[in-house]
């Protein structure tokens, strides 16, 4: 087994005074702008870095659910319903402030939650959480319909004008992962509430903790009682009484593609609306010409960011054959430098996976990998103690078809394909189920620009890997999801249109 694992130098600091304080309170759901003791099952919040059980969270039972739907049906036709657009916008602008003046709290519980290192968990407040909230709250000032004259209708002898409406499409379940609540959450809250809608928002059983600060602060922002509420539970119970429930108007969901999947059979009832933010598999091309320099941190980080629990990884690394070998080196001696520890050591960059369960999992991958006559150029070695870490992997040799070609992972394994023609690549590129994310690394800007367009996924970077804005939508082709979050399109998901026909009379 090759070596690896730089740990972390830094010893981990302990939890701040105000986590603690946090920690140690005790955990609620918010139902109509009051917190209430969960009544369903309990749920034991690990820290992953240290396997130490930091608070205990109850769940909502199936009555509170049904509760925290009414609080949020009746607020559609209560205060909320009334607020106007440019009202919404300063309390989402308001909400993004608290985010700001809190995130230090924020990214901590975070870390803490989930593992991720605390500066990562801090910019996903600051510069994802908060500018999403910032972003949406502009859009709530600009939900305005059309009004046209209609070329021809069923009565010809008639004049009309149709103006359309936009409305807030109602009542909205959100199921976010474990993975980086506070953008998560984010991303169904502040486009679902800028466009008018109420939201019931299920946090992780995996990482609950974040989504309670929201809370918290939705009750300091001034937020009307029922538009926003929070529930704890798990996803096979509460999850799914959710995407079954007769008086949600819409799922959003982010998750997997094989709970994407139960969502949408479980949504038949009162087909209800539902957008999938699911999984990826997704392509970082290296074409010859490439800059290496640059090529090379970033395909590792493409990967490895997240300890590889992010949606958009590129964890397959497809490379021209006349580079593959330096690239593949130059990643594992990068990798290699890679500091893996607890989230709140100072120079911790890969934290853990998110419990010894996805450990298993992505252990079992690499057993896999090697089973199916992938080389691993770079191997985690196991760290012994309570938390669940494993360093950055690397397999080569690997040929599209093989099973740790085509399944996601949600790991740190890379694995790198030798390619030798653009047409090849492009087969092999889309040959997966998914299509989320992907880049394309070349100085030639046509050959970019081709291979780019030819890529079947929701976003492709050229030079760069996973390039996210408030304004660039994201999202899912194929199984890896329905529809787009981010930017306008993001928005429009929480809108219904209606058509409103005027007889202006007797054609003149
Ligand atoms: P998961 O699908 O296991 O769980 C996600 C959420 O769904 C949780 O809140 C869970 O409680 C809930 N859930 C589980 N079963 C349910 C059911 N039957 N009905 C309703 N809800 C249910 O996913 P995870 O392990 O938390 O997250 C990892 C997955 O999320 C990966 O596949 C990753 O690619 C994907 N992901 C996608 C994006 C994206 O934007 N496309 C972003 C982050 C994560």
């Amino acid at each position: 087994m090759a070596t690896l694992i730089s740990p972390a130098s830094a010893p981990p600091r302990e939890p701040s005074a105000a986590a603690r304080v946090f920690l140690e309170g005790s955990h609620r759901l918010l139902i109509g702008n009051d917190w209430v003791a969960g009544e369903g099952r309990s749920i034991a919040v690990e820290n992953p870095a240290r396997g130490e059980i930091i608070a205990e969270v109850r769940a909502a039972s199936l009555d509170q659910l049904d509760q925290a739907v009414s609080a949020a049906r009746s607020a559609l036709h209560g205060d909320w319903g009334r607020m106007s657009g440019r009202d919404r916008g300063v309390l989402l602008s308001r909400f993004a402030d608290l985010l700001d003046e809190r995130a230090e709290l924020i990214g901590e519980v975070m870390t803490l939650d989930n593992g991720s290192p605390l500066t990562s968990s801090t910019m996903v407040v600051r510069h994802l959480a908060a500018e999403l909230f910032r972003y949406y709250a502009g859009w709530a000032t600009k939900i305005t319909g059309d009004s046209f004259q209609p070329s021809l209708t069923a009565r010809p002898n008639l004049d009309f004008l149709v103006a359309t409406v936009r409305d807030p499409i109602g009542v909205v379940g959100a199921i976010v992962p474990w993975n980086a609540p506070p953008g998560m959450i984010a991303l169904k809250m502040a486009p679902a509430l800028a466009a008018g809608c109420t939201v019931v928002l299920k946090t992780a059983e995996l990482a609950p903790l974040v989504g309670e600060l929201f809370a918290a602060l939705w009750l300091e922002a001034g937020g009307p009682a029922g538009a926003f509420n929070l529930i704890h539970g798990h996803g096979e119970d509460i999850g799914a009484a959710m995407a079954a429930h007769p008086h949600i108007d819409k799922i959003a969901f982010t998750g997997s593609t094989a709970v994407g999947r139960k969502i949408v059979e479980a949504a038949t009832g009162n087909l209800k609306k539902v957008s999938l933010e699911l999984g990826g598999k997704s392509p970082v091309i290296v074409f010859p010409d490439a800059d290496l320099d640059a090529v090379i941190p970033a395909a590792a980080m493409a990967c490895y960011l997240s300890t590889g629990q992010q949606c958009m990884a590129g964890s397959r690394l497809f490379v021209h054959a006349d580079i593959y070998d330096q690239v593949t080196e130059g990643v594992a001696a990068y990798a290699r430098t890679l500091k893996v520890g607890d989230g709140l050591a100072s120079d911790t960059v890969l934290g853990p996976l998110i419990s010894a369960r996805q450990k298993a999992r992505v252990l079992e991958y690499m057993a896999i990998a090697k089973a199916e006559g992938a080389i691993p150029l770079l191997e985690s070695e196991l760290i012994d103690g309570p938390g669940h870490f494993l360093g950055p992997a690397l397999f080569t040799d690997v040929t599209a078809g093989m099973r740790i070609e085509q399944e996601e992972v949600f790991g740190p394994v890379l694995v790198a394909i030798r390619f030798s023609d653009e047409e090849g690549v492009i087969d092999a590129v889309n040959g997966t189920a998914y299509g989320l994310s992907g880049s394309v690394w070349t100085r030639d800007v046509t050959r970019a620009l081709r291979v780019a367009k030819r890529v079947d996924s929701g976003q492709v970077g050229i030079n760069i890997h996973a390039a996210m804005s408030a304004e660039t939508p994201f999202g899912g082709n194929r199984q890896s999801g329905w529809g787009r979050e981010f930017g306008r399109e993001g928005l429009d998901g929480y809108l219904k249109t209606k058509a409103i026909s005027i007889n202006l009379g007797p054609k003149l």
